[in-house]
């Protein structure tokens, strides 16, 4: 992988590293990062870049499940309560904005359009705009002239409120995933995949080694960045950690001349189009409970182009209700993805209260926290410095749905 960082890139990132603020508070510290998503991908460089010797091992490959399938919208935006779940969410925000230029994120900012065309809802909505800027938001609802300044090829005529946040952007997921990983490797860590991880070894309650199906592993810390993998807590932190399902299906177009500038999260339907000119569309809803016996066995792709197509239609169809332009739309590519996805909805962090060693990090809304979770974690499992804003996620908390 190294090999792939052209020179001067590499240079680069080992300058930034020497410079790093977090110190090298782990020198000597041998850490296996058991999943290369986004999440395990930040907290495997934030923990190289404090000295630690991580090896990052996947049992696919980086960013081969919920981190491909990310719709991958970066924000704190108001549906994200309550006040420390947001806070959380703004301070990944920031950090987005901090790592952009060093490790060369590809991030399209711009802000986002929210519209809702749910008349019972415009006071709660008016009110939690209110509670946003209170907050320290950019966010307002806006109308007419402005929308048009903002969207020229969007009809927002269906809608009856549209929040603009100011702050939002939105990533490649997969060349933000492979970012990290490039920057970790360039500090020393190594990646191994395909490579699961099959146990953990104790000797008087500390980890040992780790085992895998590329051989054991000497470590002295495991984090558990494995999504969706609904077994994993129990298996490897002994620690039950309920998650419920959350599928989502993902199209991405060819590249195209650009029809929009922000991410636009509609009524049935969310698009961005990235820098590269692809479209990104996305659906609040999953796949119809008609498909549940399909969706049993946690597929990330369908099983066939043409079922892909019919799902990516459907998207399209009413993505086009607002952007009449999306015409002549060529699909890429059509996945399915898993949200990983803790029972009450918010993000898990924290060392095993039953393996101490094992460190668990498992979160929807993962694209945007990566950044600022992975230097937190980091933190944590390096210096043992527990992080205040970390307090209401740790995975001993009671979850209710
Ligand atoms: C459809 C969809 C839309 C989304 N939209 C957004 C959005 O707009 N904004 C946002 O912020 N977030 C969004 N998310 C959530 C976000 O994508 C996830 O929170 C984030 O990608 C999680 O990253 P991860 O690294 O934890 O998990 P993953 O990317 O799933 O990575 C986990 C990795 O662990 C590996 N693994 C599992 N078990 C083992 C094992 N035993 N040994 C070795 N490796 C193992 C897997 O192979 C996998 O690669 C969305 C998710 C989905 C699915």
């Amino acid at each position: 992988m190294a090999a792939r960082l052209n020179r001067r890139r590499f240079l680069q990132l080992v300058a930034a590293a020497a410079l790093a603020p977090e110190g090298r508070a782990a020198a000597g510290l041998r850490v296996v990062v058991a999943g290369a998503g986004i999440i395990g991908a930040s907290i495997a460089w934030h923990l190289a870049k404090a000295g630690a010797s991580v090896t990052v091992i996947d049992r696919q490959g980086p960013a081969t499940h919920a981190s491909r399938a990310s719709f991958a919208w970066i924000n704190a935006t108001w549906s994200k309560q309550p006040q420390a779940y947001h806070a959380l969410n703004q301070a990944g925000v920031a950090r987005w904005k901090r790592l952009q230029p060093e490790l060369g994120l590809p991030v399209r900012w711009g802000g986002s359009l929210e519209g809702s065309a749910d008349a019972s809802r415009e006071k709660e909505i008016a009110s939690r705009v209110s509670e946003q800027m209170a907050w320290g938001e950019q966010t307002k609802i806006l109308a007419g002239g402005d929308l048009a300044e903002l969207e020229p090829n969007v009809d927002f005529t269906a809608l009856r409120q549209v929040i603009y946040s100011a702050n939002d952007g939105a990533t490649n997921p997969i060349a933000a995933t492979q970012a990290f990983l490039d920057a970790a490797v360039a500090l020393g860590a190594k990646l191994v995949y395909p490579c699961e991880l099959t146990g953990v070894n104790l000797a008087a309650g500390r980890l040992k080694f780790v085992s895998t199906s590329g051989g054991d592993i000497a470590a002295d810390r495991l984090v558990l960045a494995t999504g969706a993998a609904t077994d994993s807590a129990k298996r490897f932190a002994d620690w039950d950690l309920p998650q419920r399902d959350a599928p989502g299906a993902t199209a991405i177009t060819a590249p195209m001349p650009r029809v929009i500038n922000r991410v636009l999260w509609m009524p049935k339907v969310h698009l961005h189009q990235r820098d590269d000119g692809r479209i990104v569309l996305g659906e609040e809803d999953g796949p119809p409970a008609s498909h549940a016996e399909r969706l049993a066995g946690h597929p990330n792709d369908f099983p066939t182009r043409e079922i892909a197509l019919q799902h990516a239609e459907r998207m399209l169809k009413e993505a086009q209700r607002y952007a009449p332009d999306l015409t002549k739309v060529e699909f890429e590519n059509i996945v399915i993805g898993w949200r990983p996805m803790p029972l009450d909805g918010y993000p898990v962090l924290g060392a095993s209260p039953a393996r101490p060693d094992v460190y668990l990090a498992v979160m929807h809304s993962g694209v945007t926290l990566a950044p600022h979770v992975g230097l937190l974690a980091a933190k944590e499992i390096a210096a043992g410095a527990l992080a205040e804003e970390l307090k209401p996620f740790r995975p001993d908390r009671h979850f209710t749905t």
